[in-house]
């Protein structure tokens, strides 16, 4: 169960039932996004503006900059982890490197 679910250190981490789960200076590679004209951005978060949870889901927008083309914005929701399924309960972000599609609003189809 994902229980609480806040930013820390205005923006820079996304906690997850106070654990920091993923923080800025990664960068998410985003596919179908509104960024900027690349195919796939290379996204280098910034600031985490907006968190939220979708079912098992913890969602986030996040802003910065594309590092291919210099375009600087905010995406749309972009899903961060969820619990295990396994049933231990611990909690598994998503991998940044891997391709992320950010959903214009919150709650992935
Ligand atoms: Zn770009």
């Amino acid at each position: 169960m994902v229980t609480a679910v806040r930013t820390l250190d205005e923006g820079a981490w996304v906690n997850v039932n106070n654990t920091r789960i993923v923080g800025v200076s990664d960068i998410w590679r985003l596919a179908d996004h509104e960024v900027c004209d690349c195919d796939v951005a290379l996204f280098l978060v910034e600031v985490f503006t907006d968190i939220g949870v979708d079912g098992e889901w913890v969602e986030a927008r996040a802003a910065g900059q594309c590092i291919g083309c210099g375009e600087r914005d905010t995406t749309g929701w972009l899903r961060i982890g969820r619990p295990d399924r396994t049933g231990t309960g611990e909690f598994r972000a998503v991998d940044p490197e891997g391709v992320h599609r950010p959903s214009k609003t919150r709650g992935h189809d």
